[in-house]
C-alpha cells in the first residue's frame, strides 16, 4: 500500500516536472523550468493599445525599439510557445499587428508593428503572471491644467469611468456575517452612477454593472479606451485587525505605510515582493501632472465621505493614502480607489448591509466628484444649477 502512494507520488512529481520543464527539442532536456506564453489579449483605440501577454509563470524581458518600419520587440527569456500563437490583426491606426514567435530554443520574441511613430510603457503583474505593453499615440502624456477659478471656454463634458471592484470568481473581501465585498461596491457603484447622471450630467462608463470577473488591467484599458476623464475604483476594506474601521482614499504610488501595502497586497492578490518590483518602476508609470490631480481627487472625495457620513456615524478618518494598485498603473486620467468602510469590522458590515448607507456613500463621492469638477478649468460642470455648497 505505502509503496503504491509513493508510486503515486512519484508518478505526479514527474506529471509536475513535464508541466513545468518543456522540452525545445527531444532528448535535450530543459535545464530550468521554463515559462509559457500562452496568450496575446489586446483593447485597441485610436491613439492608444494594450496589449497583455498571459504568461504561466514571471519572465524576464528586454525590448527594444526599432524605426523604418517603426516595431517595437519583446524578447521573453526562457519562455515557449507550445503549438503556436496566430498573430493578432489590429490595424487601428497605430499598432498594425502583433506577432509571437519561438525565437530561439530559450526566447520568445513579440513584436508589435506599429503604423508610425508611439510610446509604450512595459511592466509585469502577478496573480496571475502577465506582461502589460501600452502603447501610445502622443509624444507626452496629456497634460490636465491645475485649477484656475474661471472655466476654459473649451471646458468638456467630463466622462468618469466607475468601477466597482471585483465580481464573479473574485468575491473580494468577506464580512463576518457573510457579506461579500463585490456585492456591496457593485451596488455603491450603480447609485453613483445614476447620481452622476442625474446631478452632473456627465457620461458614465462603468467597467462592470452584473456580477461578473474583469481582470484588473482590463478596468483600465477601459478607462483609457474610453479617453475618460476621471477613473473611480470602489473597494470595501478588510483587516485581521478587529478594531480597523473607517474610509481611506488612495491614489497610485509606493506604499504610504505598512497598512496600505497590505491593502494593496489583497486587492492586488499580489505578494510584497512582486509589489516591490512594480514599486521601483512606478516612476515610469506617473506623470506628475496626472498624480497631482489624483492627490486633489482623493482629497475631495475622502473630504467628503467624512464630512457626509459623520454627523451620522462614528467614521474613522484614515487619510488619503498610496500604494501601488494594479487598477491604477497606466491609467491616463486622475484616478483614484476609494476603500469605503471595512466590511471585516461587524458594525461597519452591518452598515454596508443598509442601503440607506451605501446611497449615503454614493453621494459623499458624488460631492467629491463635483468640488473636483467645479475647480478643473478643463472640465465641464453642466449642471451648473445644483448647488453643492447647500447639501
Ligand atoms: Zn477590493
Amino acid at each position: 500500500m505505502r509503496r503504491c502512494w509513493l508510486h503515486t507520488v512519484f508518478f505526479l512529481a514527474l506529471n509536475v516536472l513535464s508541466l513545468q520543464v518543456i522540452s525545445p527539442v527531444p532528448g535535450e532536456p530543459a535545464s530550468t523550468p521554463s515559462i509559457i506564453l500562452n496568450n496575446v489579449r489586446y483593447w485597441p483605440a485610436s491613439d492608444y493599445t494594450r496589449i497583455v501577454l498571459d504568461l504561466s509563470n514571471p519572465t524576464t524581458y528586454t525590448d527594444k525599439y526599432l524605426p523604418d518600419p517603426d516595431r517595437l520587440y519583446i524578447n521573453l527569456e526562457n519562455t515557449f510557445i507550445v503549438g503556436s500563437i496566430p498573430s493578432v490583426d489590429i490595424e487601428n491606426g497605430l499598432v498594425k499587428q502583433v506577432r509571437a514567435a519561438q525565437n530561439d530554443k530559450q526566447t520568445v520574441r513579440v513584436v508589435v508593428d506599429l503604423t508610425g511613430k508611439a510610446n509604450y510603457k512595459i511592466f509585469l503583474l502577478t496573480s496571475p503572471d502577465r506582461l502589460v505593453v501600452d502603447i501610445y499615440k502622443e509624444v507626452s502624456d496629456k497634460q490636465v491644467p491645475h485649477s484656475p477659478p474661471q472655466k476654459s471656454s473649451a471646458a468638456k463634458t467630463p466622462t468618469i469611468v466607475i468601477d466597482p471592484g471585483h465580481g464573479g470568481k473574485d468575491p473580494g473581501a468577506i464580512g463576518k456575517k457573510g457579506l461579500k465585498e463585490k456585492d456591496i461596491v457593485l451596488d455603491v457603484g450603480i447609485r453613483l452612477k445614476r447620481l452622476i447622471k442625474d446631478k452632473i450630467g456627465a457620461d458614465v462608463v462603468m467597467t462592470r454593472e452584473t456580477d461578473i470577473f474583469i481582470p484588473l488591467e482590463e478596468r483600465t484599458a477601459i478607462a483609457n479606451k474610453k479617453d475618460a476623464d476621471l477613473f473611480i475604483s470602489i473597494h470595501a476594506n478588510s483587516s485581521r485587525r478587529e478594531g480597523a474601521s473607517g474610509a481611506e482614499t488612495y491614489l497610485l504610488g509606493r506604499a504610504t505605510n505598512r497598512e496600505a501595502m497590505d491593502t494593496a497586497m489583497r486587492e492586488n492578490s499580489a505578494t510584497e515582493k512582486s509589489l516591490n518590483e512594480l514599486q521601483l518602476i512606478l516612476t515610469d508609470l506617473l506623470t506628475t501632472a496626472k498624480k497631482d490631480e489624483s492627490l486633489r481627487l482623493a482629497h475631495y472625495v475622502q473630504g467628503n465621505l467624512i464630512e457626509n457620513l459623520e454627523p451620522d456615524y462614528k467614521i474613522n478618518n484614515l487619510g488619503v493614502k498610496q500604494a501601488p494598485f494594479y487598477v491604477l498603473v497606466n491609467a491616463r486620467m486622475p484616478s483614484i480607489l476609494a476603500e469605503i468602510s471595512f466590511i471585516s469590522n461587524r458594525e461597519e458590515e452591518q452598515r454596508l448591509g443598509k442601503s440607506k448607507y451605501r446611497q449615503e456613500i454614493a453621494e459623499a463621492i458624488l460631492d467629491g466628484i463635483i468640488k473636483y469638477i467645479q475647480s478643473t478649468s478643463s472640465l465641464a460642470y453642466p449642471k451648473e444649477a445644483a448647488n453643492i455648497s447647500a447639501r
